[in-house]
């Protein structure tokens, strides 16, 4: 079966976590702090704050941009679960907008109509890598006075008009296993803004500067040196894993006819995390799913349910409206295009949707 996803671990990788053992300090670190350093660098920010996963990146950045109860903030519902949960973690209230079908990313046309009185940010997901509208979301949020929360945790690398993700507002990111660097388990907080960063720091290990005094109520989601020390030798290979997720995506784009395959518009900068096809409309996705498993093609389905349709988010929210949210769910299928895949797997992929 050739794997949707495979972490690639290297020599580096593996000297790094022992130097790491051998060092007897495990806790966060000398390598948490080359890791920040060296995300900071590559995404173009002045502050990159390391956490134990993308969640816990998330709801830092969210307590720290002073979002709480009674706020509202826009968001989409075609995205991993996490990204809603932040919100509902901090007591604020989830508006859901509606994605564009080409791009599976919120559709600028529709958040204006969202805002209201309480909206307070609005977070945004690049979803599988492909960068938002950040021109126009940034002209909505400076209209308005929202803050800008990029939930980029499929997205490391990817860039708007040049610019890194991550860098318009307070970016977050994932460092999970299978994200396109990664950890085993991480986070990472992105800003230029130097009191948000010091207040993510501070929330990060129980508010606290000095030994045990405590100067607000924070939270332990500190990364660990075994972790940072996979990262930080990651980080080396991200240009080159960039690069062949490109090259992936662009052979698949040249070989797939019988799908909707995806198109990048000019100025967007993808990285890729996912290969995501549209199966057209009335063709059965789970017949599709099975028939490229059967012929060894692993796939993903992100996601089948849409976080308004989850039964605790409905519960509390109640009925939303998301066609193209919805269709979407019923009609994607991500398949592999990551950075180890061989021109003979390649071939295979789209020898396999060519016969669906
Ligand atoms: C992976 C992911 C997260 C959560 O990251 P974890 O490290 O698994 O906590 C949040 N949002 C999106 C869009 C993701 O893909």
């Amino acid at each position: 079966m050739i794997p949707v996803s495979k972490p690639y671990l290297g020599e580096a990788e593996k000297q790094a976590v022992l130097e790491v053992l051998e060092s007897g300090m495990l806790v966060q670190g000398p390598r948490v702090a080359k890791l920040e350093e060296k995300f900071a660098a590559a995404s173009g920010v002045k502050h990159a704050i390391a956490t134990s996963s993308g969640t816990t990146a998330l709801h830092l950045a969210l307590v720290a941009n002073g979002i709480g109860p009674g706020d509202e903030v826009i968001t989409v519902a075609f995205t991993f679960i996490a990204t809603v949960n932040c919100i509902l973690f901090v007591g604020a209230k989830p508006v859901f907008v509606d994605v564009d079908a080409e791009t599976f990313n919120i559709n600028p046309d529709l958040i204006e109509a969202a805002i209201t009185p309480r909206t307070k940010a609005i977070l945004l997901v690049h979803l599988y890598g492909y960068p938002c509208d950040m021109g126009r979301i940034q002209a909505i949020a400076d209209k308005h006075g929202l803050k800008v929360i990029e939930d980029a945790c499929q997205a490391v690398g990817a860039t708007y008009q040049g610019r890194t993700v991550g860098s318009f507002g307070t970016g977050m990111f994932s460092l999970y296993a299978t994200k396109n660097v990664m950890t085993g388990e991480g986070g990472m907080i992105t800003t230029n803004d130097d009191a948000l960063a010091e207040h993510c720091r501070l929330l990060r290990q129980h508010g606290m500067k000095r030994r045990y005094y405590h100067e607000m109520l924070g939270y332990n989601y500190r990364l660990s040196d075994l972790h940072a020390a996979i990262g930080v030798a990651q980080m080396d290979r991200l240009p080159d894993f960039t690069a062949k997720r490109r090259a992936n995506a662009a052979v698949l784009n040249g070989g797939i006819t019988s799908v909707i395959t995806p198109k990048v518009k000019d100025g967007y900068g993808h990285v890729w995390h996912q290969y995501t096809v549209r199966m057209p409309a009335g063709r059965d996705r789970d017949a599709a799913v099975k028939q490229l498993t059967d012929a060894g093609v692993g796939t993903g389905v992100f996601y089948p349910v849409p976080a308004h349709q989850q039964g605790y988010v409905r519960e509390q929210l109640g009925e939303v409206s998301l066609p193209v949210t919805e269709r979407l769910s019923k009609e994607v299928i991500s398949l592999p295009v990551h950075p180890q895949l061989t021109p003979a797997e390649l071939e295979t992929i789209v020898a396999a949707v060519n016969r669906l």
